[in-house]
């Protein structure tokens, strides 16, 4: 599919929930979240019904998330019925890594192509007042035997001034024995991410450079918006995705489907298309092929966080999948 500003889009961001074994003060909110229904969330076999036509489409690229996508029971069952979608190249998990031990080897063997740990402290003090579990030793035993079972990994951190800003050197280490990449992505202001102040890219490159001297920019962007730097003495990489400072909206390639089942083209706006009521009122494939290609042709040209102009989005992140 490609959209009227001519991007071709062929990558999918599928939440499977919108429960999670965290609560990251930036992402749902601290008195509690009201829980979604069971009936209302998609079925394993509407989500494989839905992404094979979404590779018919031209989708090449699934990236479960959640909530927590390793609550979901079967999480890995899925994963395997989507690697067999005719048209699907590759199926990857963003996952908190607390299930991560339990879950690895199952993951490994269902095909799944890639996938990114969100880790934004190695401090486990910061973690629990962060997330408000003591989990960092768990998402650390999770993130070794993945690595160890060679899947491929990545990092991704979310700096936020006041929580832990002391901690990214910390992070970024974790590229410097491995071949892994380490990103780190601006801050949306997006639900409870409205209360908090990002570190921009820049500050975070500043930071970096301050303690392992300069780095210098890679030609390979790697996947998706990371722009790639290497550090001296690094066996992995460091990335930067930048929304806020650097928008790289005109050269996005995704959708997103809720666990609702509510399709959505831009990260930023509150519209989007009821699959899942198109799907269960008995939409034929064509015609959910047709709401698709229309939500596509609609996709906006890009965000518009630092204007506040409209009334954008209200959900949260763990209701959209990050
Ligand atoms: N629970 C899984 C996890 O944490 O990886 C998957 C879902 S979570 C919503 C996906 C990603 O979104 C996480 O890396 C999280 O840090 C990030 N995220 C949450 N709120 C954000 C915000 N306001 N701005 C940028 N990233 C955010
Ligand atoms: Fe859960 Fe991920 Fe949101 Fe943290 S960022 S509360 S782990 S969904």
């Amino acid at each position: 599919m490609v959209d009227r500003f001519g991007r071709t889009i062929e990558y999918l961001r599928l939440s499977i929930t919108d429960k999670c074994n965290l609560r990251c003060r930036y992402c749902m909110p601290k008195d509690g979240v009201t829980p979604v229904s069971h009936d209302d969330i998609l079925r394993y076999e509407e989500i494989t019904r839905l992404a094979g036509i979404f590779a018919h489409l031209g989708i090449r690229k699934i990236r479960i998330t959640g909530g927590e996508p390793l609550v979901r029971k079967g999480v890995c069952d899925l994963i395997g019925r989507l690697k067999s979608v005719n048209g699907v190249e590759n199926v990857s998990l963003t996952t908190n890594g607390v299930l991560l031990r339990e879950l690895a080897q199952d993951l490994k063997a269902a095909g799944t192509d890639g996938i990114n740990i969100s880790l934004d402290t190695v401090n486990e003090e910061t973690f629990r007042k962060l997330t408000g579990f003591d989990g960092l030793p768990q998402v650390m035993e999770g993130l070794k035997t993945a690595f160890d079972r060679g899947m491929r990994l990545k990092i991704n951190c979310v700096p936020v001034w006041g929580i832990n800003e002391g901690d990214l050197c910390d992070i970024a280490l974790f590229a410097k024995d491995r071949p892994v990449d380490v990103r780190f992505i601006e801050l949306m202001p997006i639900g409870e991410g409205r209360g908090f102040t990002g570190i921009s890219s820049n500050e975070v490159l500043y930071l970096l450079e301050e303690r392992f001297g300069k780095s210098w920019t890679l030609s390979d962007r790697g996947s998706g918006p990371a722009r790639m730097r290497s550090f001296a003495g690094f066996a992995g990489r460091i990335g930067f995705i930048s929304p806020i400072s650097q928008s790289f909206c005109s050269s996005c390639n995704r959708l997103r489907l809720t666990s609702t089942g509510f399709l959505k083209t831009c990260l930023y706006y509150a519209e989007g298309y009821d699959l899942k009521g198109a799907l269960r009122g008995g939409a034929s494939d064509e015609e959910l092929a047709r709401l698709i290609t229309g939500a596509v042709k609609e996709k906006p040209a890009g965000h518009r966080f630092g204007e506040k102009k409209d009334a954008f989005e209200e959900k949260r992140m763990y209701q959209i999948g990050g």
